[in-house]
């Protein structure tokens, strides 16, 4: 073993001469992760995959900001479509889609369970509100309300399922 090799504190049989790139911890072929940047050791992976999850708090305020006026958007023109039935979904589905982008882009392509959730949230209060608007409540009642609100909710989250 020469100055520079060392061994890795997860496999002590095991000599390398690589480390993390963000803690500096020895760390071996068989435990090195790839990360845009050298290798890092699964520790450090562990708390960046966990800070992602947990989104920035710009993350959620633009998030929340162009999905809310996605869904306002959305909103005016989902009462028009509504009475289309199938189209009328298919429709409803692309406007959940389209919340759901615009959360997407807010959050900077985070695609943890809070922004699908948010997403999710923006797109049912579309139908709620296109609902309210048509009908004066937001459950119509009968298997078309159902609908409606599936296939909003189902175009959100093949956005984020993409
Ligand atoms: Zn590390
Ligand atoms: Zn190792």
């Amino acid at each position: 073993m020469d100055a520079t090799e060392t061994t890795c504190p997860r496999h002590p049989d095991t000599a390398t001469r690589l480390s993390c790139t963000q803690c500096g911890t020895p760390i071996c072929p068989r435990c090195a992760i790839d990360a845009p940047v050298g290798q890092k050791c699964p520790d450090c992976v562990r708390q960046h995959r966990a800070a992602v999850a947990k989104g920035k708090p710009r993350q959620y305020r633009k998030g929340a900001a162009a999905g809310a006026a996605a869904a306002v958007l959305a909103g005016v023109v989902l009462p028009i479509v509504l009475g289309i039935s199938f189209v009328g979904l298919i429709a409803t589905g692309f406007l959940g889609y389209g919340i759901a982008h615009a959360v997407l882009w807010g959050a900077e392509g985070n695609r943890a369970e809070t922004f699908r959730n948010l997403a999710l949230g923006f797109a049912l209060v579309m139908v709620a509100g296109a609902f309210t608007v048509r009908f004066g409540t937001p459950v119509p009642g009968g298997l078309r309300g159902v609908l409606v609100y599936a296939a909003a909710a189902y175009g959100a989250y093949a956005r984020f399922n993409r």
